[in-house]
């Protein structure tokens, strides 16, 4: 099908191992200009902002209304996927050419620079004009859907985060003189915390803690360590949980990343395109940043819809898939919602 054709071209800009269009590259913009050629062979009328967002609109029977956008990303990273950003560009090019006129004026958007933070996004948010309702197709990234049987998912919200970094001082020595008993081991006190960071994350529902880098000094074979540092990443899917992860993991402080619930209407509109289908209603929260939680925390009624990977979910990597008939559901679903947000 067509849809899979797009992918396919897109795939195959900047070279393989996988997808390798970083933003604001060359590939980048070939991207861009492939998907800006397809806008307009769906008729739409194709606008690139400042930010070098691509936007293309099918201007609804009511211009002053609420515009009703559905996007995602084009850029990837090195050696990223086949699906991630691009699917949902493709699909709302191809969902906006199915729906025709509505009653809201309905564009595709393909934001710049999502994977580095989001860069196309946070500047549509500071300075330009936002739609009243953003809708976005990705892939899961992630195992749920596929072990709950589900081939697509409603995203309740995108998780908030807090990183932070934890230093434990000991006393380094000679690893054959010093006894056991005698010993300040700043890697064997790290360690217990790392596995005490394990457990505060499991006994809070649905929060995940990160221990990514460690760095140990002095850093000798027969030495044992006087100084080790690491990092942690902790994320929750609401405000509330993430207040209770970062006091229970003891990184309090500046720098908290909030929570940025999808809007209920969407979810609503997504919901009764499920049910209609008979299909399971699975709700689930994104543990990634997309550009929905950024035009959330804007003000903008965002909704996800995630289809579900294969492959144990695995994302940013050429592995990455999703098979056909899931993706050919998933944009059924993402036309059908919406139609019911444009009118
Ligand atoms: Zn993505």
């Amino acid at each position: 099908m067509r849809l899979q054709e797009r992918l396919d071209e897109l795939y195959a800009i900047g070279g393989g191992p996988g997808a390798n269009r970083v933003g604001y590259t060359a590939a980048e913009d070939e991207a861009h200009a492939l998907a800006a050629g397809w806008m307009r062979e769906a008729g739409l009328e194709v606008e690139v902002d400042q930010h070098g967002n691509l936007i293309g609109r099918l201007p609804g029977e009511e211009p002053d209304a609420p515009e009703v956008w559905a996007g995602s990303h084009l850029d990837s990273v090195p050696q990223g996927g086949r699906y991630d950003g691009a699917l949902g560009v493709v699909a709302a090019i191809e969902a906006l050419e199915r729906l025709g006129r509505r009653r809201r004026t309905l564009a595709a958007v393909a934001f710049r620079d999502e994977e580095r933070g989001c860069a196309g996004s946070r500047g549509l948010v500071a300075g330009g004009r936002l739609p009243g309702a953003w809708l976005e197709l990705h892939h899961e990234q992630g195992p749920r859907l596929a072990l709950a049987g589900a081939p697509l998912g409603i995203v309740t919200g995108i998780v908030g985060y807090k990183r932070a970094v934890k230093t434990f001082e000991g006393r380094a020595g000679h690893a054959g003189t010093t006894p056991m008993d005698a010993r300040d081991d700043a890697l064997v006190a790290a360690a217990e915390e790392i596995l005490r960071l394990r457990d505060v994350a499991r006994s809070i529902e649905g929060a995940v803690a990160t221990v990514g880098a460690i760095e140990v000094e002095p850093g000798g074979t027969n030495v044992i360590p006087g100084l080790a540092r690491f990092s942690v990443d902790v994320r929750a899917p609401d405000a509330e949980r993430l207040t209770r992860l970062i006091e229970a993991a003891g990184i309090d402080g500046e720098g908290r990343t909030e929570p940025a619930a999808m809007s209920a209407e969407v979810r609503e509109a997504l919901r009764a395109e499920l049910e209609a289908r008979g299909l399971p209603v699975v709700e689930l929260a994104s543990g990634a940043g997309h550009d929905a939680g950024i035009l959330a925390g804007a003000g903008v009624a965002a909704g996800m819809l995630f289809v579900r990977g294969q492959n144990g979910g695995v994302s940013h990597s050429p592995d990455e898939l999703s098979s056909d008939e899931d993706v050919a559901l998933a944009v059924d679903v993402l036309t059908e919602a919406l139609g019911r947000l444009a009118g």
